[in-house]
Formats: structure tokens, C-alpha cells, sequence
């Protein structure tokens, strides 16, 4: 169950929308756990306070997670500063794991670097792209920096071959280029779709 890197170290596990991204991270964290590790795991909170959750993968395992609003957040919660979340977990965990770290602001790359730097085995995983298969917010940054990359791939929803991108649906057309992230009213879906089989309309 140790590590292969002597000390701290960055992971991070990518690729589209059902390729068992939080699966891969569930593993590695269960295992830790097993190990009698000091486990924490983070993940965006959608809503605008932060409270206990889990990641859950889309097969249905669970591991507990904080929801978090920023990397500040996670900052304070670690640091202890937090007082209301103090005595949730040990102040410096050896193990921190985050997920749909493609959501977090760019603060996000200085706190992985630190907790890293200051020996802790941090795990993280997210979209490598966007719908528009354009590299995700600071995922390619935190790729270039980390020790272990795991690129993960799905299955292409409309040939079978394996998908590297994730294709967004919007009332079961391909969406726009230059649609917004957030459209209220529309039915919205997303699958996992083959370099070939992704479209992205102009
Ligand atoms: P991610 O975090 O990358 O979105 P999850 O770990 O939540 O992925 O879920 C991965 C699981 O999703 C797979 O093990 C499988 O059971 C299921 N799944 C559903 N659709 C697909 C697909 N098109 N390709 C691969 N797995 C799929």
C-alpha cells in the first residue's frame, strides 16, 4: 500500500465524463484509508456554503468528501482556521484528494504544490477538456507539475471505441461553441463520445 514516491506527491487522474475518474479516485483513497492513512477529500460545492458530502461515482460507490466553495476554502480547512469545521480530520492529512478539480480557481496550483512540498500524497481528478474539447481551466497546468498522470478513457456512446471527450447534448443536438455554460430552461445531457463521433457546432 506505499506509495512508490518517497515523500510528498502530486496525481492526478483525467479524461471525459464517464471514464471512472472518481472510480480511479475512490480506489486510491479506500486503499489509504485501509492503510490507516489521514484521509481528506474535497470536491466543489455547487450551492454557496459548505458542508458534508461525498464524490460518488456514477456506478454508485461513495467516499465522504467536504464540498467546498473555493481553494481558499480547502486552505482554512486544513490549516485549522475554520473553526467550525475544526476537529472534522487532523490539521495535515497524509493523504488529500480532490475532485472535479477542473471546477476550482486557479489558487487551487500554489495549495496542491504546497501540501506536496510539505509531504502529503495529494490525488486529484477531473475533465482534462471541456466540451468544446478545449484543455480545462488549471488541468493543464496541474498535469505539467504533477509526478503520476493517469489518462482514463470511456466508451463512445455511438461506436464503441474509446471515447476521450465529452460530447454536450443540448435537447439532443450537439451544442454550440459558444454556448453558455449555464442555459436555463434547456434539457441538457452529456455522453462520451470518440474523437471522430464529438461535434462541436460553430
Ligand atoms: P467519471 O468520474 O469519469 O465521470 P465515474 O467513475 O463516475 O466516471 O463512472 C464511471 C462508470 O460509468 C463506469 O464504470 C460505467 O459503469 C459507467 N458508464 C456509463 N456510461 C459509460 C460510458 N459511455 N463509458 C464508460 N463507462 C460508462
Amino acid at each position: 500500500l506505499k506509495s512508490p514516491y518517497h515523500g510528498g506527491h502530486l496525481e492526478v487522474i483525467v479524461g471525459p465524463m464517464f471514464s471512472g475518474k472518481s472510480e480511479e479516485l475512490i480506489r486510491r483513497i479506500t486503499r489509504s484509508v485501509i492503510a490507516r492513512q489521514n484521509v481528506q477529500v474535497f470536491k466543489p460545492a455547487l450551492d454557496d456554503r459548505y458542508h458534508h458530502s461525498a464524490v460518488a461515482s456514477h456506478a454508485g460507490r461513495t467516499v465522504a468528501a467536504l464540498a467546498v466553495r473555493s481553494a481558499q476554502d480547502i486552505r482554512a480547512h486544513l490549516s485549522g482556521e475554520d473553526a467550525l469545521l475544526r476537529g472534522d480530520s487532523p490539521a495535515t492529512p497524509d493523504v488529500v484528494g480532490i475532485d472535479e478539480v477542473q471546477f476550482f480557481d486557479a489558487g487551487v496550483v500554489p495549495l496542491v504544490l504546497e501540501l506536496a512540498d510539505s509531504g502529503v500524497r495529494v490525488i486529484l481528478a477531473g475533465l482534462d477538456m471541456d466540451f468544446r474539447a478545449e484543455p480545462f481551466g488549471c488541468i493543464p497546468e496541474l498535469l505539467a507539475r504533477a509526478e503520476s498522470v493517469e489518462k482514463l478513457t470511456a466508451i463512445c456512446t455511438v461506436c464503441g471505441a474509446p471515447a476521450t471527450r465529452s460530447q454536450r447534448l443540448i435537447g439532443g443536438a450537439p451544442a454550440r461553441f459558444d454556448d453558455p455554460v449555464v442555459l436555463v430552461g434547456a434539457l441538457e445531457s452529456y455522453e462520451a463520445r470518440c474523437r471522430v463521433h464529438h461535434v462541436v457546432l460553430d
